[in-house]
């Protein structure tokens, strides 16, 4: 994304604003450069957009919170902005409305008019990642539909020289009244203007170059920084690059829902990563160095002397990082479980007897005891090795 300028900046206040202030200052800027009162003049429309978004943003006390807090990258998913900044569910109806209202008013519903700045539609996408892509993060190229503003007649739609003209049957509302008899007495009914479809405007001439729609569609390739920790479903949501806004309004969102592949060895939960080590009998017993895969890399484990099958063993900051702080990680538990060989050869068998023996046991008697399994007496410590090497 190109670089975006300071939204205090923007509107010429300082970062401890009032409320009054900001819509002091964006209402005059609208003023100065909205699309209506500066027809084809690109250079005010992109001024005219870029006041909006601010003001968009700064008049939520919430999202001047983040805003503060963390810049831009609030709001563009790429760049740590783990919470990512929903400009989907917003109404710019409603926060320009009374602006609007007061400026461009005339004979238009307030809030309601057809003609207010509208932020674009969210577009959504997915992409498939990789366990590990996930954890350390990536970029990913993914192909969207992109409408682009029509060079020709800068997203109006109109043919070069004229302009869209006030619809004559809604004036401009978007809306027309259809009065009803009825049993109840006359009724009136709100209905969508049908010679211009709602939108408050006819274009007499259509641009021939995108036929009147404003815009032109095609495939567009971009590159979608996807943050370090991001887990299996989450979206990663890119401002801009979703549809066209009506009205100098901001273009929509780019949302991109993230598929993690599984790995063979790897399961995770939250920051955590979990995986099961096979070790043999011997290393269970005497202990011994055995290398345990990670996201990092193979490390080097101690395993103690004595441990039992199923031991879950902590590798510290072996985990996932936490999204939006990279420097901190989840962990990774390996579950160590002693392997039982299913095949012996007869000197391992002789050695493993041997082994019985030195234990106190018995293998090679092939005592039955009908108490087995029950509670072992003294002398019966062979049952537990017994059911080990059956
Ligand atoms: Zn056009
Ligand atoms: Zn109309």
């Amino acid at each position: 994304m190109a670089d975006k300028r300071d939204y205090y900046e923007v509107l010429g206040v300082s970062k401890t604003a009032s409320e009054a202030e900001l819509k002091k200052a964006y209402r005059n800027l609208a003023k100065k450069y909205h699309p209506d009162a500066n027809p084809g003049d690109k250079e005010a429309e992109k001024k005219f957009k870029e006041a909006s978004e601010a003001y968009a943003v700064l008049s939520d006390s919430e999202k001047r919170a983040q805003y503060d807090q963390f810049g831009h990258a609030a709001f563009e998913g790429g760049a740590g902005g783990a919470g990512g900044f929903d400009f989907s569910g917003m109404d710019f109806g409603d926060i320009f409305g009374d602006i609007f209202g007061d400026l461009f008013g005339g004979g238009r519903t307030r809030g309601q008019s057809a003609n207010r700045p509208m932020q674009g539609a969210s577009v959504a996408t997915s992409v498939r990642i990789k366990f590990e892509e996930a954890v350390f993060g990536c970029e990913q190229e993914v192909e969207i539909p992109y409408k682009e503003e029509c060079p020709s007649c800068h997203g109006s739609g109109a043919k070069p020289g004229t302009k869209p003209e006030t619809c004559p049957k809604c004036g401009g509302s978007g809306q027309v009244v259809y009065t009803q008899q009825s049993m109840f007495g006359m009724i009136r009914n709100m209905q969508p203007c049908p010679e211009c479809n709602g939108t408050g405007t006819v274009i007499r001439e259509k641009c021939p170059s995108c036929g009147g729609r404003g815009y032109n569609s095609r495939r567009k390739k971009i590159s979608v920084k996807i943050p370090a920790g991001i887990n299996d479903g989450q979206r990663v949501r890119i401002s801009g690059m979703g549809e066209p806004g009506t009205n100098g309004g901001p273009r929509g969102d780019l949302l991109v829902e993230v598929v993690v592949s599984r790995h063979p060895i790897f399961q995770r939960q939250d920051y955590n990563i979990f995986s099961t080590v096979p070790i043999t009998y011997a290393q269970a017993a005497l202990g011994g160095e055995i290398r345990v895969k990670t996201v990092d890399g193979e490390v080097l484990y101690e395993v103690k002397p004595g441990t039992q099958t199923d031991t879950r063993v902590r590798l510290r900051g072996k985990g996932v990082p936490i999204q939006g702080n990279k420097n901190m990680r989840g962990d990774h538990y390996i579950t160590l479980v002693v392997q039982v060989p299913e095949r012996l050869t007869q000197e391992q068998k002789e050695l493993l007897r041997r082994f019985d023996e030195a234990c106190g046991g018995s293998v090679g008697t092939k005592s039955k005891d009908s108490s087995a399994g029950a509670k072992p007496k003294d002398g019966e410590k062979k049952k537990t090795f017994k059911d080990i090497f059956k």
